[in-house]
């Protein structure tokens, strides 16, 4: 395996590392311990042709390669990644900072789509319809794309890129993947594991950079589709950007995700849903619980639950059993903190401080403990925005409809969720929301892999979700035929009409 406490992470091309001209490089900090532990390079206009061309090369090989033997590939990937997923969880923690546990979590979602990628020719065949008129049958099959280019955001360095490796190796594509630069090492991990697992070299590549090669891969021409997952205004550009020039590109933004709770929930389930939704991860999820609506009376008991629940959380260094980890970054969690502030001058009361917690770890880790925010105004950008930290706002509405509003009044649409006892309001609010992913009595509803992932609104740039059927669909293209074999007795003559069907 690479040593990946090396001091600057490579990309990965054809196969092996690859050792870049570029001088630029950006730091990967450790962000329990709050040092650098390495650095990784950032491409330059070079490193993306040489990326690109390596994939274009092992493009059409990989794309004739037999059904069952790209099958064999990902069986073998998928006993690879589960009997090794604890050494990737290290890498991550070291890198993002979330709890060992937690990150076991997202190797074993991104599991999950390496299986359904296993029974991938079931979801790539085509259909065969024999006669629709005399002498002429109808089939359609679906092909590999070329070249696909995904971009994966910091808090899920292993899940995100698993939700559309899998799919659009399986579907017969090459892949350029560029990982955020700020925990690169999980991508490098997994592309040694498709080595080891038999990909052929130059099917899966990673492309370590920032903007410069995001723009590179975005424009280049042998690039026919992008996967992107990040921030709104990220996701928007990239998604203008690339569809402009032609390609085909799904780009997965930001969230401000919602739970309602009627006056009827279960209070007690409601508040260790809300923490774990919350503060999970740090709030680092783009399906966290950002915002509890309380429906009134329930607010004062609720936000009672809460500030009782987080005094129980002990936030600290990952690798020590805690519940909760740093922030990825200083310059991250100084961001999250300024929304505190915000929120308190804007007139939001903070119940539970995080902005100097007491920790398990080293003093100079990104450090934010779990912040509990009641009345939010709605006004307030700490409402309108979102923080992407441990940080739960409580806003109290006056009814259902007053709730639903709210939601669908937001520029994101990713998840949201409702919780009550009444299977007629649960009901009425999964017909209202314009939102993605709705959870009914639980928080975080992402959709297991034989369904597909993806947001409404400012939260999805495209048509197309990531997995399930339609992430085969978005990595390959159909093609249908229409085909005539002649009795040799039944010949039509000329007839300039246009084609009917008898
Ligand atoms: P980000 O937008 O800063 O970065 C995402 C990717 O884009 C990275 O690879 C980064 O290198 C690249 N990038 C950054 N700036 C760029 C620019 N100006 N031009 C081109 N590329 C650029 O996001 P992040 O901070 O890494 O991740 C957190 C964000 O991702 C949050 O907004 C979160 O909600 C979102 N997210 C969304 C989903 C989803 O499924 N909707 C899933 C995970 C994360």
């Amino acid at each position: 395996m690479i040593d990946l406490a090396t001091t600057t992470v490579p990309h990965w091309i054809g196969g092996g590392r690859h050792s870049s001209a570029s001088a630029r490089t950006a730091p990967v900090f450790d962000p329990a311990i709050g040092v650098q532990t390495k650095s990784v390079v950032l491409a330059d206009v070079d490193d993306v042709e040489v990326a690109v061309s390596a994939a274009a090369g092992a493009f059409p090989g990989w794309a004739k390669t037999s059904i069952a033997r790209r099958q064999g590939v990902l069986f073998a990937f998928r006993e690879l990644l589960n009997a090794r997923k604890h050494e990737l969880a290290e890498i991550i923690t070291g890198e993002h900072g979330k709890v060992i546990g937690d990150a076991t979590g997202e190797i074993q979602r991104g599991l999950e789509v390496v299986e359904l990628a296993t029974g991938f020719p079931h979801l790539t065949k085509g259909a065969f319809s024999e006669n629709v008129s005399t002498g002429v049958d109808v089939y359609s099959v679906r092909e590999p794309l070329g070249v696909v280019a995904i971009i994966s955001p910091f808090n899920f360095p292993a899940m995100v890129p698993l939700w559309f490796v899998p799919v659009a190796i399986a579907a017969g594509n090459s892949v350029v993947l560029k990982p955020s630069e700020k925990d690169p090492s999980a991508a490098l991990w997994l592309a040694e594991l498709w080595k080891e697992a038999g990909l052929p070299d130059g099917v899966f590549n990673v492309l370590n950079g920032d903007k410069s090669a995001v723009d590179g891969l975005i424009r280049h021409p042998k690039v026919e589709a992008v996967s992107f997952v990040g921030s709104t205004p990220i996701a928007q550009y990239i998604y203008e950007n690339s569809a402009k020039v032609g390609k085909r590109v799904q780009a997965f933004g930001g969230a401000k995700n919602h739970m309602l709770v009627l006056a009827d929930a279960d209070l007690d389930l409601v508040a260790d849903q809300a923490i774990n939704a919350g503060y999970g991860s740090a709030g680092e999820r783009c399906m966290a619980i950002s915002v509890v609506l309380a429906l009134e009376p329930v607010a004062d008991r609720l936000v009672a639950k809460l500030r009782e629940r987080i005094g129980r959380l002990r936030v600290g260094d990952g690798r020590r059993g805690t519940d909760m980890g740093p922030l990825v970054t200083a310059e991250h969690r100084e961001k999250v903190a300024s929304y505190i502030d915000l929120a308190a001058a804007d007139g939001a009361t903070v119940v539970v401080d995080g902005r100097n917690p007491s920790v398990d770890g080293e003093p100079g880790g990104f450090w934010l403990g779990p912040t509990l925010l009641d009345d939010v105004p709605v006004t307030s950008r700490a409402y309108t925005e979102e923080i992407f930290g441990p940080v739960l706002s409580v806003v109290r509405v006056g009814s259902f409809e007053e709730g639903v509003e709210l939601i669908n009044s937001g520029r994101f649409g990713n998840g949201t969720a409702i919780f009550t006892n009444d299977g007629g309001a649960a009901r009425r609010f999964q017909q209202e929301v314009e939102v993605g992913m709705i959870g009914i009595n639980l928080p975080i509803p992402v959709p297991v892999a034989y369904y597909s992932f993806g947001g409404a609104k400012g939260s999805l740039f495209g048509d197309a979700k990531a997995y399930g059927a339609q992430g085969f669909d978005f990595f390959t293209k159909e093609k249908t035929i229409t085909s005539r074999w002649l009795d040799p007795a039944r010949h039509g003559g000329i007839d300039l009409g246009f084609p009917q069907n008898d």
